[in-house]
């Protein structure tokens, strides 16, 4: 990506706002987009693969959200895969609502600078980061949000979607969702 990425990451890498977070991390998990990027995903935070890896989804979930994100034509090249929390959370516990907002600038930061408006959150922390705290899915899922010049579609978390199993309702409507993102970021 650009400079300003380049730079926005390099403060993001050396972030220690949350001490507990800061010992406990092995990287910083900034998030990644690219020049071809035509969708945003909004997740949650590193796991213990991310967090190993540097990379956002690439365990079980990441594997699955390829999966799917195949199936509606899209490639990881073409999605910005970024999360409410850029380090891991010990024990993979949700992120706590100082750790939000210690990161929320971050994030923030970074939508101003991925350029495709079509923004996917994906589970319920990515789903309040943009909707507030007492959002829940079965309220606002199944329509668009205009929210910071963005188009957001709430969804459920990959996660979600193997916890319930193939025949689950999550993995149902994250690949519905998926795959009117997609067509919405194709025909705008
Ligand atoms: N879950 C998330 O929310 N984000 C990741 O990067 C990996 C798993």
């Amino acid at each position: 990506m650009n400079a300003e990425w380049g730079q926005l990451s390099a403060g993001i890498h050396d972030c220690t706002a949350c001490p507990e977070l800061v010992a406990t991390r092995s990287t910083v998990v900034v998030g990644e987009t690219s020049s071809a990027a035509r969708l945003v995903l909004v997740g949650e935070a590193p796991g213990a693969q991310e967090d190993a890896a540097g990379r956002p989804f690439v365990g079980r979930a990441g594997q699955l959200l390829d999966e799917l994100l195949t199936g509606v034509g899209l490639s990881r090249d073409e999605v910005a895969v970024l999360n409410v929390l850029k380090c891991r959370p010990p024990g993979n516990r949700p992120p706590r609502p100082a750790e939000t907002a210690n990161c929320r600038p971050w994030l923030e930061r970074q939508l101003e600078l991925v350029v495709p408006p079509v923004t996917v959150a994906l589970g319920l922390s990515a789903t309040r980061w943009f909707l507030g705290r007492t959002s829940t899915l079965t309220a606002v899922r199944g329509r668009t949000h205009s929210l910071l010049g963005r188009v957001v579609i709430p969804t459920y978390h990959p996660s979600a979607a193997l916890r319930f199993g193939p025949n689950g309702a999550p993995l149902a409507a994250l690949r519905a969702d998926l795959g009117f993102a997609a067509g919405l970021a194709r025909d705008g």
